[in-house]
């Protein structure tokens, strides 16, 4: 017998285990849009383990029309990006995008998630990526979790790093 894979992605995730693999490739992406003083977006996917905890194997770097003010997927991208994921079993299970400054949820992000289905993790990253990602995380970055009635709750701190967690997946040679 062997486990199957969940083809849905619940309605709220328990929480995020992102493999350290995906943060170089994400972190470069949007560091260097970055340098061109324009907005970037990018999705992380993966898998669900347990009941309802995402495991992030996947960084999708997909094409965005971007610039100072915003970010946008083209829907002939946005087809595609759910037709590949959708192929290797894998589910979307939060999307990414910089801001020039604070990172928060603003009106145009509220309404053009890349996906209106509950339990998308929208994440913000502050000042095009310039600082450590995952520094970033810690402190400045800021969460927010599509509800099943649409609303977007806002992650306080603690609960960012209780539901965000990094974790390893490189080579160990002994
Ligand atoms: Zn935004």
């Amino acid at each position: 017998m062997c486990a199957k894979l969940i083809k849905y992605r619940p309605e709220r995730l328990k929480g995020l285990l992102v493999c350290e693999s995906v943060i170089k490739p994400l972190e470069k992406h949007l560091y260097n849009t970055g340098l061109e003083r324009r907005e970037e977006a990018a999705l992380l996917a993966g898998y669900i383990v347990g009941k309802s905890m995402g495991l992030v194997t996947t960084v999708i770097l997909p094409y965005t029309e971007s610039s100072s003010g915003g970010c946008a997927f083209p829907m002939d991208i946005t087809a595609r990006c759910f037709d590949t994921i959708g192929r290797s079993g894998q589910l979307i299970l939060a999307q990414v995008h910089t801001h020039p400054g604070r990172a928060w949820h603003s009106n145009t992000d509220d309404e053009w998630a890349f996906t209106d289905s509950p339990g998308l993790l929208s994440i913000v990253v502050p000042c095009f990526c310039r600082y450590d990602l995952r520094k970033t995380f810690a402190n400045s970055i800021a969460v927010y979790e599509r509800l099943t009635n649409g609303d977007w709750h806002c992650l306080a701190e603690p609960e960012i790093k209780r539901r965000i967690l990094f974790v390893p997946n490189s080579q160990i040679i002994l």
